[in-house]
Formats: C-alpha cells, sequence, structure tokens
C-alpha cells in the first residue's frame, strides 16, 4: 500500500506515521531523512541537494522529485511506502503524480490529520523545556511532578520563544494557507483521506487504518 501522510504542527504526524508504517509493514519515507541518507551515501541526487544547502539556497523541485524517484526505486518500498514530509506544493504533488506514473505506482491514499485550530494552538504552546537537561514537559499532557521544575533534574521549566501564541498562530497560519490547495488536489483525485486527529492516539490509528483498508 502506497499511501502519503500530511498534518498541522502538532497534529500527531510524526506518531502516527510510526506506528502506521509497523502495523502496515510499508516504508516510512520522510523527507528530512531521506536528504540525509542521500547526503551521506553521496548520491547523483544527494550531491546536487547538498550544493543547494550549502549555498543555503533552497533545493529545487526536481532535485527533490529525483530523490524521492531514487528512495522509491529501492527494494524496500517494493511492498509499500508511507511519503511524509512531501510534496508540499501543488506543482510538487503534480511532479510527483508524473514520477510514480513513470515507474507504475498508484498512490492508494492521503492521509489527512485535522484538528481544530484552537486544540493545535493549546498542544503547541504548552511545552515546556528544562533549562538543565533539555527534556521536554507539556503543561496539560505531560506535566512535570512540580510546576515549573524538571522531574529529571530539577531544572526550571521555560517555554521556548517560538513556542508562544503568536509564533505558533503564524506558523500554523501558514501551514494551513499553504497546504489548502494541496488537500484540494488529493481531494479532487479522490484519494483523500479526512482524519480526526482530535482524539486518543489509538482511535487516530484506528481511524486512518479503517480509512486506508
Ligand atoms: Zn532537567
Amino acid at each position: 500500500m502506497n499511501l502519503l501522510i500530511m498534518g498541522p504542527p502538532g497534529a500527531g504526524k510524526g506518531t502516527q506515521a510510526e506506528v502506521l508504517v509497523k502495523e502496515l509493514n510499508i516504508t516510512h519515507i520522510s523527507t528530512g531523512d531521506m536528504f540525509r541518507a542521500a547526503i551521506k551515501e553521496g548520491t547523483e541526487m544527494g550531491k546536487k541537494a547538498k550544493e543547494y544547502m550549502d549555498k543555503g539556497a533552497l533545493v529545487p523541485d526536481e532535485v527533490v522529485i529525483g530523490m524521492v524517484k531514487d528512495r522509491l526505486s529501492q527494494p524496500d518500498c517494493k511492498e509499500g511506502f508511507l511519503l511524509d514530509g512531501f510534496p508540499r506544493t501543488v506543482e510538487q504533488a503534480a511532479a510527483l503524480d508524473a514520477t510514480l506514473q513513470d515507474m507504475g505506482i498508484k498512490l492508494d491514499g492521503v492521509i489527512n490529520i485535522e484538528v481544530p485550530l484552537e486544540k493545535l494552538m493549546a498542544r503547541l504552546t504548552g511545552r515546556r523545556v528544562c533549562k538543565g537537561c533539555g527534556a521536554s514537559y507539556h503543561v496539560i499532557f505531560n506535566p512535570p511532578k512540580e510546576e515549573g521544575k524538571c522531574n529529571t533534574c530539577g531544572g526550571e521549566l521555560y517555554q521556548r520563544s517560538d513556542d508562544n501564541e503568536e509564533s505558533v498562530g503564524t506558523r500554523l497560519n501558514a501551514y494551513l494557507e499553504k497546504t489548502k490547495p494541496l488537500i484540494d488536489y488529493y481531494e479532487a483525485k479522490g484519494i483523500l483521506k479526512n482524519i480526526n486527529g482530535d482524539q486518543e492516539i489509538s482511535k487516530v490509528l484506528a481511524d486512518i487504518l479503517a480509512a486506508v483498508k
């Protein structure tokens, strides 16, 4: 089964991707990991990507597509894959479609994890980090035993500057604006699976499995 997973920051996409690939016995292809691996292995596309990244420039779509193609050609993708972190624009999605068609691969579903904006806000602004050891807490989902204090080292907990409401709001709005056309694109193709991400992790997983099977 060949899938793609999308979701705003704080929607729990990473957690779901991790369990989903085990459950379906498919390969997780996160674009970030793929980049690092291609550069480390020194593949043709990896070298090209590195050139841009060294210059601090954005890696062009054709290079990213080339890397995705290389990755999907590997034997561990034969039984299926879960693409994560790509595509991010309609142009990239169209290029991906063309590539998949060339390779004789069909995309079976696009999982879109949805969580109401105010819930995402609460999830993302509730994060607290320990000044001493870097341990991460959450005021609602994973509170420390003693308020403002790290369980392990007793260090002071603080809110990262980019976790405040304004930064989080900007980040979320940018995501929603950018991905809306992408969601419409897959909706039109009839392969979009909207999943309610505002429930327990196991329930979200069960809904995803029901939607793709
Ligand atoms: Zn600590």
